[in-house]
């Protein structure tokens, strides 16, 4: 099986906490069942850096760093920030920059520098030739006008939830579109049309986890093995097997990471 999980958090403190063995156990129960490599998303830097170091651990996993828009609440000093992300970009298994973007869905992080720190990523990620992993939650318009500003940057849109139109016209612009569990979810129309619209050959499978947890395991804890039901709701949708649909989803992941594996 060819399960690719383009974005997990294993090393959530929730998995720390429920999870005997914690995070490099957790791992391993995951590649034993039915997904076969996994990046591990940074959010800040410190979990940037336990991205890195788990995967240079797992042959199977991969790392992004970067800071989420959440996140910036944590620093002052961006160009500090800057250079540490830099550092670890260098990494050979370091894939992308990410998760950044913006997220107006809570009140309590500064609209001004959730775009300050995304602005300054998305300009190291030009300077670099690095792809990004972007993370836009009810900031469609202000996320489409700065990743404009840098038509030289491609990468992801995670967790789509934008329109159909909006996928469109990333995927005009040479972006991937990942679908999560919420792909699967009854009433969620939207991911649902998006994932009609894309292109097979740009579409990537997540899981988020542990958020996000896909129909039938919704009010759980999600875990990247579970990335199957995501997998099977693109394959009924674009109406090709679940085996061509596992397959082509870790082709396009491999492609936008640019792995290698033998
Ligand atoms: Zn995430």
């Amino acid at each position: 099986m060819k399960l690719f999980d383009s974005h997990a958090h294993c090393d959530d403190q929730r998995i720390e906490n429920e999870f005997e063995g914690g995070c490099r156990a957790y791992i391993k129960y995951q590649l034993e069942n039915g997904v076969r490599n996994i990046v591990n998303i940074g959010t800040n830097l410190e979990n940037s850096r336990i991205s890195v170091a788990l995967s240079e651990e797992f042959d199977e996993i991969y790392a992004t760093v970067g800071i989420h828009p959440s996140d910036t609440r944590f620093y002052d000093d961006v160009d500090y920030v800057i250079s540490e992300i830099e550092k670890m970009l260098s990494l050979s298994k370091v894939v992308a920059l990410g998760e950044i973007g913006l997220d107006y869905h809570y009140e309590d992080t500064d609209k001004e520098k959730q775009k300050l720190f995304f602005e300054k990523q998305m300009q190291l990620a030009k300077r670099l030739d690095v792809p990004v992993v972007i993370h836009d939650r009810e900031a469609h318009g202000d996320c489409m006008d700065i990743i404009k500003k840098y038509p030289e940057v491609t990468g992801i849109f995670h967790s789509f939830s934008g329109s159909s139109e909006m996928a469109d016209e990333l995927v005009k612009m040479g972006w991937y579109i990942s679908f999560s569990g919420t792909v699967t979810y009854k009433n969620a129309q939207k991911p649902k049309e998006a994932c009609a619209t894309v292109p097979l050959d740009r579409i990537l499978i997540e899981t988020d986890s542990p958020y996000l947890p896909p129909v039938p395991h919704r009010g759980e804890m999600n875990h990247p093995h579970l990335v199957s039901f995501t997998c099977e709701q693109v394959a009924s949708i674009k109406k090709i097997s679940f085996e061509e649909a596992a397959r082509i989803t870790a082709e396009n992941a491999m492609r936008v990471f640019n792995i290698k594996i033998q």
